[in-house]
């Protein structure tokens, strides 16, 4: 059986940190669904999520086994219907670590045969943070060399 894992995020931007995870979790997966939590209705976000589509796609144009989706449901409910049994997500820091083991201890209860994988950052992108590229973004500061596509 196919082992597909969704990797779910606000992805605001999608960052280098975010395509290490991603390349990484291609050893242990045979599919992953990126996957933009994204509410038409009550967005806020910096970065148009139509943009932010295309330019997940293009970074990963050459694999077929990387998919990209946006959602506005639970995450795990979106897991149930791409029959995606494994949660992906990168852990930079405790911060992470105490949101993360909340979030997955609850999708546990909630979904017992879900189950997340948590891969820790590479030393060099795990100072990468999406809001502070928005910050800098915002501020007309040159943010390439954090993302891996052109915007
Ligand atoms: P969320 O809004 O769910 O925190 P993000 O888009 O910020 O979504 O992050 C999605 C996932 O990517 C999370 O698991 C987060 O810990 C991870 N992540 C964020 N930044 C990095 C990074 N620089 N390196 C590796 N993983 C990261």
């Amino acid at each position: 059986m196919k082992r597909i894992a969704l990797f779910p995020g606000s992805f605001d931007p999608f960052t280098k940190g975010h395509e290490d995870i991603v390349l990484r979790g291609l050893h242990i997966f045979d599919e992953i669904i990126i996957a933009i939590g994204y509410n038409s209705a009550k967005s806020n976000r910096y970065f148009d999520v139509k943009l932010m589509v295309e330019k997940i796609q293009e970074t990963f144009s050459q694999y077929s086994s990387i998919k990209v989706e946006t959602y506005a449901e639970l995450t795990a409910e979106f897991a149930r219907k791409h029959d995606a049994k494994y949660l992906l997500r990168g852990l930079r820091n405790t911060t992470d670590f105490e949101y993360e083991n909340s979030i997955a201890q609850i999708n546990r209860k909630l979904y017992g045969e879900l189950e997340s994988v948590f891969l820790i950052t590479s030393p060099e992108f795990a100072w990468i943070n999406s809001s502070i590229i928005r910050e800098v973004h915002k501020y007309k500061g040159d943010v390439t060399q954090f993302l891996p596509y052109t915007l």
